[in-house]
Parts: structure tokens; sequence; C-alpha cells
């Protein structure tokens, strides 16, 4: 069975996956997120002119998360999306009553349509779609704590049932940007969220060590998730540990405070099936990045929320990890504490140094720049992969002279977090800031820095050097390019769905650049 799909850095031979998703997800899987897609766009159309309730948003928001790479590889649970958006659509269009309207509104869009579009469409509408899903999941995180945002939910709408008419390109190059601003919003409210729930994070030193006896493995971003399996974990004898995008959760106060969170497991996402084969414990995916499960430890495996694949244990909404921590204690742990050292061997890693802890500090960066102690910062973050090429981002990080400071986020930062590259004035030389979301933190200090130095962001001694792969990236990417920031270093490779003529107006408007070799990159930026 064809497929088509196109959606991450992974994909095949750099161009599209058409028989199997390099994933792991299967023709028919992309197809039916195809479909699902195809509905959401229906229901965008349904809406318009209608109230859209809660229960739509839920629908699209979810669905769209749902498409999100290493998320959904189950055929069922995309089918059950598939149904919310149908039953929502014709909750819209019963009230509707037009009968002109229905027939056209009621159509799910036929994705082959934009697959099989001219190249500069096809290219703006795929960052349009990826984008959405990649704000899809930050507007969920946000909602599950309560922030919700009239502006976000509308754009999903708009941005939806852009998708489905033709639009020049100019008209589609707005949308995008405009899509840039919005997740800022979203990246704002979901800020808010985490902070307001579980406070401001400060700089935390987090073990590597696993203790002996029973524990869990949390991974992907839903602090929720993990802070409501903390309460039902304390006092039952076991033990959690973060895993990739969960190890900034150390940070936060109200979820450090629980004596049952001890340190973190593992490294990097793609790393998961190596690192939990024979694993004495259960491990929870929250959220993205789920690999395809293998059999040696698919018993210990749980999702929850819209992660789900076929034959593993799901964690229903209402949230009792009960089956998780029973898993924990049958499985008993390990018998003697081992430490699982970082990619570069290190014990220890630091995180918390979101942007109230950064901005606490104002003072001292301002002065170790004027001083000249020092010369330049570089943001070197996203989302890691299992592609060669990206040991550019470690070597960029050991190569930084001694007088620049990194800072990091998402987790392509597990090639060198647990680097000791020393200090700046007491200010360690790399500065985690949190999970991919946490772009709104970096964006704040870096206006903030401006302000400070009276200059632009785009005049600081600052350079951005991302590591993209999948969608959330591509919505982080455009709230870059909308606040107008220029010469970022993009890699390992550049998305297949930029054409050549929009990426060249990507690189002629904000000299998008994609990454070379770490030497020739450094020199180019501190021309030296
Ligand atoms: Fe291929 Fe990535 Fe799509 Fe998976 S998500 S099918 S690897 S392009």
């Amino acid at each position: 069975m064809p497929m088509f799909c196109f959606q991450c850095e992974q994909t095949a031979k750099g161009a599209a996956c058409t028989v199997r998703g390099a994933c792991g997800k299967k023709a028919v899987t992309a197809n039916l997120h195809d479909t699902l897609t195809g509905e959401l766009i229906g229901l965008a159309r349904a809406a318009d002119g209608n109230e859209p309730a809660e229960s739509t948003h839920k629908a699209v928001i979810d669905g769209l998360f749902a498409t999100v790479t290493n998320v959904s590889f189950d055929d069922e649970a995309i089918k059950r999306h598939i149904q919310a958006a149908k039953a929502e659509k014709e909750r819209l269009l019963r009230k509707c009553g037009n009968s002109d309207a229905v027939c056209e509104r009621y159509d799910g869009f036929d994705m082959g349509r934009l697959w099989g579009d001219s190249e500069d469409t096809r290219s703006l509408k795929s960052l349009l779609l990826f984008g959405m899903r990649g704000m899809a999941a930050y507007a969920h995180h946000a909602n599950m704590l309560g922030k919700k945002d009239d502006e976000v939910n509308a754009f999903f709408y708009k941005g939806l049932r852009a998708l489905s008419k033709d639009k020049p390109v100019d008209e589609l190059l707005t949308l995008v940007i405009e899509l840039g601003e919005v997740n800022l919003k979203c990246m704002g409210l979901l800020d808010a969220a985490n902070t307001g729930a579980f406070g401001d994070p400060a700089p935390t030193k987090v073990s590597c060590s696993i203790e002996p006896g029973p524990f869990i493995v949390v991974s992907g971003h839903d602090l929720r998730d993990l802070s409501m399996l903390l309460e039902q974990a304390q006092g039952k004898g076991v033990n959690v540990y973060t895993h990739s995008e969960m190890l900034p959760a150390h940070g936060y106060p109200e979820l450090k405070k629980h004596p049952c969170l001890k340190g973190n497991f593992g490294t990097a996402w793609q790393n998961q099936q190596k690192e939990f084969e024979g694993i004495p414990a259960p491990v929870l995916f929250t959220t993205n990045c789920l690999m395809p499960v293998k059999p040696s430890y698919a018993d210990r495996v749980f999702t929850t929320s819209v992660v789900s694949y076929p034959g593993i244990a799901h964690i229903g909404e209402d949230k009792s990890f009960a089956p998780v921590i029973e898993k924990a204690l049958e499985l008993g742990g390990y018998k003697e504490a081992r430490i699982l050292a970082g990619v570069n061997g290190g014990a220890e890693l630091t995180t918390g140094f979101a942007k109230n802890a950064v901005l606490s500090l104002a003072d001292k960066v301002i002065s170790a720049v004027k001083s000249g102690a020092i010369r330049h910062f570089f943001l070197v973050g996203g989302c890691d992969g299992a592609k060669p090429g990206r040991n550019y981002y470690t070597e960029f990080v050991k190569q930084a002279p001694k007088d620049t400071v990194i800072l990091t986020l998402a987790c392509g930062k597990y090639r060198f977090n647990d680097l000791d590259i020393g200090e700046i004035g007491g200010l360690p030389r790399i500065m985690d800031m949190g999970q991919c979301n946490d772009a709104y933190s970096a964006i704040k200090v870096a206006v903030a820095l401006s302000e400070a130095f009276g200059c632009t962001v785009n005049e600081l001694p600052l350079t951005l050097v991302l590591s993209w792969y999948e969608q959330k990236a591509v919505c982080i990417l455009l709230t870059l390019l909308a606040l107008g920031i220029k010469n970022i270093y993009i890699g390992p490779s550049l998305p297949a769905f930029l054409s050549p003529s929009i990426l060249g107006v990507l690189v002629d408007k904000f000299n998008l650049t994609p990454i070379s070799a770490p030497s020739v990159d450094l020199k180019k930026i501190l021309g030296a």
C-alpha cells in the first residue's frame, strides 16, 4: 500500500517515506493520519460561521497532536480521533441547518490533493500543517493545565481551512509567519501553565545514578502526567526517573519536592531501544518520542494521553497510574545502584536555567559581556535524531571558544549536556533552559538582554544553532522568523518539504543558513 509522508528529518532518502515510515509507521497508519487530517479540515470548514465548543477544540488539537512523529502508531486510536472529528462536525452541521453548505463542509479533505499540489504551494501548506501539529502539542499541554486561549484555538481552524483552499504563495507565506506569531502566544500559555502549576524552574543538578529497588521511567513532555504519577507513587517504595525531554522537570519546585523523584535515566530518545533492553522497570510515555516497541521490553511500556502503540497498555483519562506502579514493584528494579552515564561519560546533568533563573543572573551576564569575559552566546538547541551528522552539535560545543556560553534546550542537548566545559565568572558555560517549548524562555531572555544592551536581538552577540527533527521544531522556527530573528543556523539537513524557491525566500529574508562544519561555522560567526 503506498503512503506519503515527509514531515520529519529522518524521512526516507531525504525526500519522503512512500512505502513505510523510517520511524516505523506503517503505510496503513500513515494513510489513517491523512484521513484524520482531512477530517479535521472538514471540521474546520464546518466550524466556519458556527460556534465550536470545547469538545470541538479538543478534537482538533488532539487530532493534530496525534499525527506528530513518534506519537501514535495505533490504527484503532487514530480511528477514534477520526470518529471524534466526525461527531463534532455532525453536531455543528445539525446546528447550522444550511443544506447547501452541508455537502461541501461535510466532506473530509483529500490530502492527496495537497501532496500533489505545485511544489511551492505544497511546501508552504506543509509548513503550515506541520507547524500546526507542533503547536497543537503545546496547546494540548496548556489546556490540560487549564490554560486556554481563543486566538490560539481560532488559528487552528483558520490554518486548517487554508489547507483546502487555492491561495497564492504570498498569502500562504503570510499565514505561516502568522502561525509563528500565534505559536509564541501558545508557548507563553504553556509557560504560564507550567510555572503556574509547578513554580519557576531553578538550576538543579540531576544524578544519572539509579538507586537499587523498584523504579519507573517517565518520558515525554507532560509535566502534569509526571506530577500525578509522583503523587500516586509517593510512599509506595517506588522511585521515579525522568527520561529525555522530561529531564527539565527536576528544576520545578513543585515537582522536585517529591522525594521519590530521583534522577535521570538514559540519554536521548533515539537510544531508547538499546537503553530499555532488559530494563527491570516500567517506562511511561506521556508524549513523543516513542519508537517501535521491541518485544523484549513491550510488557513494561505504558502510554497515556494521545500516545498509542498497538498491544501496549494505555493509561486513560482517569490518570490512574496504579498499573505502572504495580509493574515497578513486580519488576523490582536493579539490585545495586548503577550509573547510566551520559553520551560523553558524565554522571551528572544540570537543568533549570529557564527565563527567571537566567534573568536573575542578568547583572552578572551583562557585566561579563561588557568586560569581554563572555564574547558570544550560542543557543545550541532543538531535537535530536538518529541520523549521522548530528555529531556536529557535540563538536560545535566542544570547539566553542572558552569565552563563549552555550544556552540549550530540547533533547538535542543530550549530545553534550554531560560535558564539563567549565564556567565563566561563576556562570556555567552550558545552561539548560528546558524542553523544546522553553524556546519561549530563550526568546524572553534574548529580548531582555537586547533591552539591557539597547540593541535589537539580531545585534546581540548571540547565534542560534538549531537541530530539527519533528514538527514542534517547525513551529518554533516559524516563531523565530516571525520575530525577525536572522542568521539562524539549521541542520543536520534541511526539511524535505522546503522547495528550492521557498528556501530561497527564507535565506534571502532571514539568512537562514544550513550548518556546514563546526570549525567553519564558528569561524564565520565569530570572525576569527
Ligand atoms: Fe517518514 Fe518521518 Fe513521516 Fe515517519 S514521520 S513516515 S519517518 S517522514
